[in-house]
């Protein structure tokens, strides 16, 4: 890369990008608005606007112009960029004016890893409950509809914040006669009950597998069940059935759903990790239903779905600026919130190191083959050990056939080292930690202790190397909303008041950052979206109150009073 740093080289080539992206669009052969005085502008600025922003306190996470009053936007993209008298200038009678009345806009936000379907939201036994007791009963008032035989399924359930440790007994008080589940958030570890067990044929006697454990305690099974140890329980007992139209009426209707979830939080762009055929489908569906009122980047779940795209030849950049093929997801190993992952050192109090799911043969064979075929590839890595491994893979792949572009992807990236850290950077792989984790799940934090997570959700390390770090949450497992997340990284205080590693925090400006143009960035649309700059989409949100202007502990109540996507208003 001859005399650029890394961080240039890269700035560059989007810089590029947005030229061309711009040139094409405005068959004008104007420069990029970055370079131009103020008002920036695309060629189509000289067209009358379809809505103006004025009087905004802008942060447009654009370097170039970090902070203005007015936008212009047309056809769904911004066109001029800068101050009030610019912009109202080009605006006509036709034009729709939105006065921002002083309040913060950004860009909107863009979560990197997310899980939701929405037909848990829509349909599920909410099990997000504080004592063993309310659980019972939402199974109880569940089970007294459902034929005997049928599984009973809770989802949103959070040890660490019940009352009491929830057990297969409790689960057995609520009922016998049904097969119980009940999902932790994280998405690692199950509780079930001994209809449960005793239809998947497990006894306190069976062994457990190597990529999971059956917990017990004094020998019997506790009902708690980690990893792939749940597949067992896959293949038993009885599901409420659903016709095909049926099934993709409720996969389409969560997604519309999720839609108006994410939007009230301003997310205008997500990426969903690990979708499904029946996920792809939902997220078509909606946007024919004019129900997709969010942008979805998707990390195909390896498996069926993503072997048919090999052999279809479809892969990483398919699709359009609503729906895209991001890459493949593969999982490595445990859980952060779960208290699963795989660390060099044990759990406080334990010789507990964690749960591996994948070999490091499994790992270079999936992503010599991913790579190959031409897939940005995330692999689902917590603790140190398996980001190590991870890593090697890269390493080992890139080095066959090297691709500076190609953004590999290490999910959570949790807990990291100086020299993973190197690694991380000299590779060009994007680590997503967790960004409402230090916040939302603070009592978890004991297990693991100050030591560990001084290099936790490291998003302060991460862009000291010159790393372009997004943030994720990957929801359920943690809260999506952005707010949320821009007071956890900044105060890395959770909501009792602890601190954990203080020495992660970032500022308001990098928080932005992360949440916007580096989230567009790992999925290489930086291009398109992610800062308020002429020629991207319009897709921005506006806050009642500027994050730099409140206690920081009090940006996660700032209200969301307007987000919007490709020029439409979708919330507020
Ligand atoms: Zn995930």
């Amino acid at each position: 890369m001859g005399e650029y740093t890394r961080g240039e080289f890269l700035g560059l080539g989007a810089a590029l990008a947005g030229a061309f992206k711009l040139d094409r669009l405005s068959g004008a052969g104007r420069t990029l608005g970055a370079q131009t005085p103020q008002p920036s502008t695309s060629g189509l600025a000289t067209a009358e606007p379809d809505l103006i922003l004025v009087n905004g306190n802008v942060l447009t996470s654009d370097q170039t112009q970090p902070r203005v009053e007015a936008f212009a936007v047309k056809h769904g993209r911004f066109v001029a960029v800068g101050s009030n008298a610019d912009i109202r200038h080009l605006a006509t009678r036709r034009t729709q004016v939105i006065d921002a009345q002083r309040m913060t806009v950004t860009p909107g936000f863009i979560d990197t890893h997310c899980h939701a379907s929405g037909v848990n939201e829509l349909y599920g036994v909410d099990t997000n409950l504080r004592t063993v007791r309310e659980i019972q009963a939402a199974i109880r008032g569940k089970a007294a509809s459902t034929p005997p035989g049928f599984w009973v399924t809770g989802f949103l359930f959070d040890d660490t914040k019940l009352d009491r440790p929830l057990t297969r007994k409790d689960l057995d008080e609520a009922t016998t006669a049904h097969p119980v589940s009940v999902a932790h958030r994280g998405g690692h570890t199950t509780f079930y009950n001994s209809k449960a067990f005793e239809l998947a044929g497990i006894t306190n006697q069976t062994p457990d597998p190597t990529d999971g454990r059956f917990f017990r305690e004094q020998g019997e099974l506790n009902g708690r069940v980690a990893e792939n140890a749940r597949n067992v329980f896959s293949n038993v007992g009885k599901h409420e059935t659903f016709t095909p139209e049926q099934q993709r009426d409720r996969a389409r209707k969560g997604m519309a759903h999720m839609s108006k979830l994410f939007n009230a939080a301003g997310l205008t762009s997500v990426h969903h990790a690990r979708a499904t055929q029946t996920e792809i489908l939902a997220y078509e569906d909606c946007r024919k239903h004019g129900e997709l009122t969010h942008r979805v980047s998707m990390m195909i779940r390896s498996g069926p779905a993503f072997d048919a795209l090999k052999a279809a030849n479809i892969h990483t950049g398919f699709g359009d600026e609503w729906i895209r093929i991001g890459g493949v997801k593969f999982i490595a190993d445990g859980s952060a919130s779960e208290r699963t992952m795989r660390m060099s050192t044990p759990f406080v109090g334990t010789d507990d190191h964690g749960i591996l799911t994948m070999t490091q043969q499994e790992l270079d064979d999936a992503i010599d083959d991913a790579h190959s075929h031409n897939f940005q590839v995330g692999v689902h890595a917590n603790g140190d050990v398996t980001i190590d491994m991870v890593l090697k893979a890269y390493e080992r792949t890139l080095r066959k056939w090297p691709d500076p572009q190609r953004r590999h992807r290490i999910e959570h990236c949790t807990l990291v080292n100086p020299d993973l850290i190197r690694r991380i950077a000299a590779l060009g792989v994007i680590p997503t930690p967790f960004w409402t984790y230090v916040y939302y799940h603070g009592e978890k934090w004991t297990a693991y202790g100050d030591d560990k997570v001084d290099w936790m959700f490291a998003h302060r390390s991460f862009l000291d190397a010159g790393i372009r770090v997004p943030g994720a949450s990957d929801y359920t497992p943690g809260p999506f909303e952005p707010l949320m997340a821009l007071q956890s990284m900044v105060t890395r205080t959770d909501y009792k008041g602890r601190v954990w590693g203080a020495r992660q925090k970032v500022s308001i400006d990098e928080a932005l950052a992360i949440a916007t143009i580096n989230g567009a960035y790992a999925s290489s649309e930086e291009h398109v979206k992610g800062s308020i700059t002429a020629g991207k989409l319009a897709d921005f949100v506006l806050l009642e109150k500027d994050p730099h202007a409140v206690p920081a502990s009090e940006i996660i109540g700032i209200k969301v009073n307007r987000t919007v996507v490709g020029g439409t208003t979708v919330y507020g």
